[in-house]
C-alpha cells in the first residue's frame, strides 16, 4: 500500500519508491509514503486562495460547526483508528486513546469555544486610546485572519492529536491547513484525513495532507503563511534557519524536544500521599506510550534522604509491568515505533550510563530481540551537581533518571540546566515550596503542574496537554506556544492598531467580537 497525499482536493501519489512504515512489533512493512514529484507549490496556492477564501467568508461559529463535523466523522471511525495505532505505532489501548481521543477532544473543545465567538469574523480588543488632545483621534487594536496557509509539520509520536490540535486552532482562526505527518506513523493521519475528505464536511482547500517528505513545503511558503513544527530540536532549527523560510517572512513556531523534570518536595517523604502520587506519575512516565511523549518526565529530583525509598518504590512497580505486543490485552507497555528509534534510545541510554546507574527495569522477556522494544528503566545519577549529559539527553522512550538533591535551591538550579522545557511538575503539600518552585522555575517552562494532597489523583498528568492551557516551552523546547484556548489563534491572526475617528471604530466594533486574544 502506498499512501497518497490530498492536494488541491484530489488524492495524488508520489513518483518515488518512498519510505517504509512498519509494524514495530514485527518490523514488517505495512505501507510506504512518498511525496516525490508532487506539485506542492500549486497545492499551497490552492489552499491559500480557495480554502482560505472559503474559511474567511464564514464566521467563527460556522468554523466551529466544521470542527464539530470533523470530530463526528472521526468519532464514528474511532475503533478502526485504534487498530491502526496498534499496528503502526505499537500503541496499547490507553496509548491510542491519548492520541485519538485527544485529537477528537481537541476538535470538540475548539468547536465549543467557537460558539462563544458567535457570528463575528474579527476581534477588537477592549479599550480605546485617545491619541490627540481632542477625542476625535483614537486607536483600538483589531485582530484579523491572515490570508495565508498553515503548514503543519508533525512528529511521529502523535499522528492524530498532533495533527488535529494544529488544524483545530488554524481552522477556527479561518486559515486552511496543510498537514504533514511524520512518515514513520503516517498511516493513522492518512486514514483520518481520508475519512474527513470522503465525508465532504469541509470547504475545498480547507485541509490538505502531504504523506512523505515535506522539504518542498519550505520552498512554497509566503509572507502570510505559517509553519508550525513539532519534532526534534535539530529539525526545528534547520526549518527556522532555512533560507527560503527566512526569505518568505512567514511565521514559524517550533515545538521541540526537552528534558522535562519533576520535583518531590522535602515533605514528600515515604509513606505520605504525595510520595505515592509521585511514584504513580513516574511509573506512568515509564509506561504510557512507551515513554514517547515530548512532555514526559525525564529527570526526577528527589530529596537525598528519600532517594533510596523512592527508587525502590518505582523499581518494584516496574518489575510488574508487562511489556509486549499491544494486541495482547495484558500488555501495559508497547514497543517504540521502529527499530531505528530503539537503536537511538539504546545509544542514548548508554551515554547516560556514564553518569548513572540502573535502579530498576521492567522485564522484557520474549520480546527483547523484537523490533522496537526497550525496557522501561529508572536510572540514578551518581553526581547530580557535576553531571552534564543527564540535563541534555532526551531518551525518547521509557527511561527517566532520578537525581537526589540536598536542598530546594539546588534542585531548582539543576532543573533549569535543561535550558528550557515544556513541562515541570512538583509533588509537595508545602505552600512555601510550591511558591518558590513556581516563581523560580516558571520562566524556564511552558507549563507547571503542582500536585498536593488536595489535587490528589484529580489531575490530568504531567505529560498530558490540555487544550485550555498553552503548550510549548522556552529555550531548548523551541520557544513556541500552541493551544491555550483562544490564545492559540494569535499565531494565525494579525493584530493591527487601527487609528482613526470614533465612528470608524464603532463600525468595526459592530461586526467584531469585543475582547482580544
Ligand atoms: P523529527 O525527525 O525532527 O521529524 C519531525 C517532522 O519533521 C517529521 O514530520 C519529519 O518528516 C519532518 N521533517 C524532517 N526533515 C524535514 C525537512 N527537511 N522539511 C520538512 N519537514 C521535515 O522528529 P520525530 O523523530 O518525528 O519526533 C520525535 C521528536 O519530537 C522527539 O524529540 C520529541 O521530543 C519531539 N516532540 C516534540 C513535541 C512538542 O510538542 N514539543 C511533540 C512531540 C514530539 P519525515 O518523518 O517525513 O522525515
Amino acid at each position: 500500500m502506498k499512501l497518497q497525499s490530498y492536494l488541491q482536493n484530489t488524492w495524488v501519489e508520489g513518483t518515488g519508491e518512498g519510505r517504509a512504515l512498519v509494524n514495530p512489533v514485527t518490523g514488517a512493512e505495512i505501507a510506504r509514503a512518498d511525496a516525490t514529484g508532487l506539485d506542492v507549490k500549486a497545492a499551497v496556492a490552492f489552499a491559500r486562495e480557495t480554502g482560505g477564501a472559503a474559511l474567511r467568508s464564514i464566521s467563527f461559529a460556522e468554523r466551529g460547526a466544521l470542527l464539530k463535523a470533523m470530530a463526528e466523522v472521526l468519532g464514528a471511525n474511532r475503533d478502526r483508528y485504534v487498530e491502526i495505532a496498534q499496528r503502526n505505532s505499537g500503541n496499547t489501548g490507553v496509548d491510542a486513546s491519548i492520541d485519538i481521543d485527544g485529537g477528537i477532544g481537541t476538535l470538540k473543545y475548539y468547536a465549543f469555544l467557537a460558539k462563544s465567538l458567535g457570528d463575528a469574523k474579527t476581534m477588537l480588543e477592549d479599550g480605546r486610546d485617545q491619541l490627540g488632545r481632542e477625542p476625535v483621534f483614537v486607536a483600538q487594536h483589531l485582530w484579523t485572519t491572515r490570508p495565508g496557509v498553515a503548514v503543519q509539520i508533525n512528529a511521529f509520536n502523535f499522528p492524530s492529536w498532533g495533527m488535529w490540535e494544529k488544524v483545530a486552532v488554524a481552522m477556527l482562526a479561518g486559515v486552511p491547513s496543510i498537514a504533514k505527518p511524520a512518515t514513520a506513523t503516517a498511516l493513522l493521519s492518512y486514514e483520518m484525513v481520508r475519512d474527513v475528505a470522503q465525508a465532504k464536511v469541509l470547504p475545498e482547500g480547507a485541509l490538505s495532507l502531504i504523506c512523505g517528505g515535506g522539504e518542498a513545503l519550505l520552498e512554497a511558503v509566503g509572507p502570510m503563511d505559517s509553519i508550525a513544527f513539532t519534532g526534534s530540536a535539530a529539525t526545528g532549527q534547520m526549518i527556522s534557519r532555512h533560507d527560503a523560510v527566512i526569505a518568505s517572512g512567514c511565521r514559524v513556531t517550533i515545538e521541540a524536544d526537552s528534558v522535562n523534570a519533576t520535583i518531590l518536595g522535602e515533605d514528600a517523604a515515604p509513606g505520605t500521599p504525595v510520595f505515592d502520587l509521585a511514584v504513580r506519575e513516574v511509573v506512568k512516565a515509564l509506561s504510557v506510550k512507551a515513554g514517547q511523549l515530548c512532555t514526559n518526565i525525564r529527570r526526577i529530583f528527589v530529596p537525598a534522604a528519600h532517594a533510596d525509598a523512592f527508587g525502590e518504590a518505582v523499581a518494584s512497580k516496574l518489575g510488574t509491568l508487562v511489556v509486549g505486543d499491544p494486541a495482547d490485552e495484558a500488555t501495559r507497555v508497547g514497543p517504540l515505533i521502529n527499530a531505528a528509534q530503539k537503536t537511538e534510545a539504546l545509544e542514548k541510554i548508554a551515554k547516560l550510563a556514564t553518569e548513572c546507574s540502573v535502579v530498576g527495569e521492567a522485564p522484557l522477556g520474549d520480546v527483547a530481540a523484537q523490533s522496537g522494544f526497550v525496557a522501561p528503566t529508572l536510572l540514578r545519577c551518581t553526581d547530580p551537581a557535576g553531571a552534564k549529559l543527564v540535563h541534555e539527553i532526551e531518551v525518547f522512550g521509557p527511561v527517566a533518571t532520578m537525581l537526589p538533591y540536598n536542598d530546594l535551591d539546588q534542585a531548582m538550579a539543576l532543573a533549569s540546566k535543561a535550558e528550557g522545557s515544556l513541562a515541570l511538575s512538583l509533588f509537595s503539600n508545602d505552600p512555601a515550596v510550591q511558591d518558590a518552585v513556581i516563581l523560580g522555575l516558571a520562566p524556564w517552562h511552558g507549563r507547571v503542574l503542582v500536585v498536593d494532597e488536595e489535587v490528589g489523583k484529580n489531575h490530568t498528568g504531567h505529560a498530558i496537554v490540555m487544550p485550555q492551557c498553552t503548550h510549548g516551552g522556552p529555550g531548548r523546547a523551541g520557544g513556541g506556544e500552541e493551544l491555550g484556548g483562544l490564545r492559540g489563534l494569535r499565531f494565525h491572526m494579525q493584530r493591527t492598531a487601527v487609528q482613526g475617528g470614533p465612528a470608524l471604530l464603532e463600525r468595526l466594533q459592530s461586526s467584531a467580537r469585543l475582547g482580544g486574544l
